[in-house]
């Protein structure tokens, strides 16, 4: 069991009990792409892989962190330095950090020993699994009692203060607040958020992740270029964000690229809600369609899919899948498939065939329960 490896591994390093062992999940969004900085909806929902944090307070001023992945060395810095942390450490002392910020003590020592089983740089957001398990260590362990919106706040703000990456909440909220066998719809204007059951177990419907493993060099290029041309949509508009402009204003606009881009937004906002109302009828199999028409709108209005991911994309609904997407930024990155359990077998193997770069993994999620104490 995981918990009981986090808290061995926190035995042997430091020779004493950890005071708790919590753990958060990675995520995958289901559908909402790109939606997030145009202040519409996504729905995420939290995966069956976590990481484990065993956590206790010291009785001097240092706080340690060390993590079971190869490619980390532990880390000890004095309580008020926390946000110099770089590498890997930045993500549980960034959180430590910005967990203080919110009244958590600033002055207490900690050991966190780290034990994660989601996979680093997959797309499936290991890096927010990390942040909301020292968070909800910390805040529970302190008493501190902020609210998991907090919590959340506070994996975002590591990242974006203390590691340097400008993401949203949506990972951070997914891991933190999703319920087993829901998806969360996120209002990424208001933070507002509601459970949605999706009901795909019963249906006998898995999700695969399909990772391309291939990142063109493009992608932050590319991202911040979309998000520029959604700014600029908005206000040739005159909207606050795409959010809130009308399909017919959109196709409207006059510049071809700026409609493209803003037709995407506008559609795929839409999809989500579609989303929602499908599985809450109890239609999961019709939700295939949707993801289809989101890759579709992704790849050619707003431009952000590449050869190698299309193909696989292909791959699956060939071999069986009810419908499949891009999922994530763009510009590489994985597949995420909606497939009956009976073609799982033959999707992994289309996939594998059909590559045009590098071998792609293949990995099965379900929709799991967000961060808990698990000792
Ligand atoms: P993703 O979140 O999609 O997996 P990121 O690049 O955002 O990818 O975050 C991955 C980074 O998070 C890793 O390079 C590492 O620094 C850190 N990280 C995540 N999980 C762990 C872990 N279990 N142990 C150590 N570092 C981790
Ligand atoms: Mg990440």
């Amino acid at each position: 069991m995981s918990a009981e490896q986090a808290r061995d591994a926190f035995r042997e390093a430091h020779g004493r009990d950890p005071e708790g062992v919590f753990s958060a999940p990675g995520r995958v969004n289901l559908v909402g792409e790109h939606t997030d900085h145009n202040e519409g909806h996504v729905l995420p929902f939290a995966i069956d892989r976590r990481t484990w944090v065993a956590a206790g307070r010291r009785d001097d001023e240092l706080v340690t962190v060390r993590s079971d992945d190869p490619g980390t060395e532990p880390v000890s810095l004095v309580v008020g330095t926390l946000r110099s942390a770089t590498g890997w450490a930045a993500y549980p002392l960034g959180t430590l950090w910005a967990l203080q910020q919110e009244g958590v003590p600033d002055d207490e020592g900690w050991d966190l020993v780290v034990h994660g089983e989601v996979p680093l740089g997959a797309g499936l957001s290991s890096s927010a699994a990390l942040e909301s398990a020292v968070a909800l260590a910390v805040d529970e362990l302190t008493g501190a009692d902020l609210g998991r919106p907090a919590l959340a706040r506070a994996g975002r703000r590591a990242e974006n203060d203390v590691v340097g990456a400008p993401v949203g909440i949506m990972d951070q909220a997914a891991s933190l607040l999703c319920r087993e066998g829901s998806a969360l719809l996120l209002d990424c204007r208001s933070m507002a958020t509601e459970d949605v059951a999706l009901g795909f177990e019963e249906a006998g419907l898995v999700v695969l992740v399909v990772d391309s493993r291939v990142r063109h060099d493009l992608a932050d290029g590319g991202y911040a270029d979309r998000r520029a041309s959604c700014v600029a949509a908005a206000e040739a508009l005159g909207v606050p964000a795409l959010r809130d402009a009308t399909p017919d204003a959109v196709e409207a606009l006059a510049d071809d690229t700026l409609r493209r881009r803003a037709r995407h937004v506008v559609t795929e906002e839409a999809r989500v809600h579609e989303v929602v109302r499908l599985v809450g009828s109890g239609r999961p199999v019709a939700v295939g369609p949707v993801l289809a028409a989101s890759h579709a709108s992704l790849r050619d209005d707003f431009a952000v899919s590449v050869p190698e991911v299309d193909v696989l994309v292909d791959a699956a609904v060939g071999a069986g899948a009810v419908g499949a997407r891009i999922v994530g930024g763009g510009f590489g990155g994985s597949v995420l498939a909606l497939v009956p359990a009976e073609a799982v077998d033959a999707v992994g193997r289309a996939c594998r065939a059909a590559a045009l770069g590098p071998e792609p993994t293949v990995r099965e999620v379900a929709p799991a329960a967000g961060a808990r104490r698990d000792l």
